[in-house]
């Protein structure tokens, strides 16, 4: 489903080297968990995969289902299937939850060549995954997570998640200053939308969020590569041992 292969990638701007041979396969189906400690590049691979400004690729290749991902706009990338949930979710004033989402929805379905969801549909769509994700009436309404505190913002973002059925969900430290139950709810949620082909990319710093959503494969990122790969075991031992072992062992 995913592909990347020795992707180097430095900042624009003063040149500095951030990823240094990223190579990963995440399959259909597949919830690879990203861990690494601060600093170490994991959310500058999710804003290189999504077309975020400021980042040059001077080697390697990442596609998605085949796709070349990186000759892609930002909006082509998400009409094929791509979801990045942020780390710091965006407030944007003056925009309506459920209108965004609907002109989201309808984006993506023109670009896929189907026709819009009307009005009544898309109403009792959302209205149905509100409510699985217990996310208020009343926030739809608001605009896109003003105000939102941190657990709603996550909670937003998985509703829009669920409502654009990505092939691809990468979830950048999802759980970052989420208290244990919104944690839950974020987790209920992506394993909800678990399925034979749709994958994950969870990136976390810590194991926690790993006990409620079940990792198949877990992935190291440590100095701008992937260091090592392992089980859910390997989350485990990071969280016992911290990442010195596995760093001496790479070195
Ligand atoms: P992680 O998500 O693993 O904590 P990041 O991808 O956020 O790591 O950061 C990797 C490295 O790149 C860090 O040293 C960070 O300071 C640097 N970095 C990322 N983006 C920028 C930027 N826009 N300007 C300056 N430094 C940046
Ligand atoms: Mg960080
Ligand atoms: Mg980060």
């Amino acid at each position: 489903m995913l592909e990347i292969k020795n992707l180097h990638v430095k900042l624009e701007e003063e040149g500095k080297p951030i990823l240094k041979g990223v190579n990963l396969t995440v399959e259909a189906g597949k919830v690879h968990a990203i861990m690494g400690p601060n600093g170490s590049g994991k959310s500058t691979m999710s804003y290189v995969l999504s077309g975020r400004d400021g980042y040059e690729v001077t080697e390697g290749s990442a596609t998605l289902l085949g796709e070349d991902l990186l000759e892609m706009e930002p909006e082509e990338r998400a009409a094929i299937g791509l979801f990045l949930a942020f780390q710091y979710p965006v407030e944007i004033p003056g925009v309506g939850n459920m209108t965004f989402l609907r002109t989201a929805v309808n984006a993506q379905r023109k670009a896929r060549g189907l026709e819009e969801m009307d009005a009544a549909t898309f109403l009792k769509e959302i209205r149905a995954r509100a409510k699985e994700l217990k996310i208020d009436a009343e926030m739809l309404k608001r605009p896109v997570n003003v105000g939102f505190s941190g657990g709603e913002k996550k909670r937003n973002e998985i509703l829009q998640m669920a409502m654009l059925e990505p092939k691809l969900c990468i979830l950048d430290e999802t759980d970052s200053g989420l208290d244990v139950d919104a944690m839950k709810l974020v987790s209920d949620g992506v394993n909800a939308l678990r399925s034979p082909d749709r994958g994950f990319l969870v990136i976390t710093h810590y194991q926690r969020l790993l006990d409620h959503i079940k990792p198949d494969v877990v992935h190291i990122m440590y100095d701008g590569r992937i260091i090592k790969t392992g089980g859910p075991e390997l989350a485990l031992e990071v969280e016992k041992n911290g990442y010195a072992d596995i760093r001496a062992e790479d070195a």
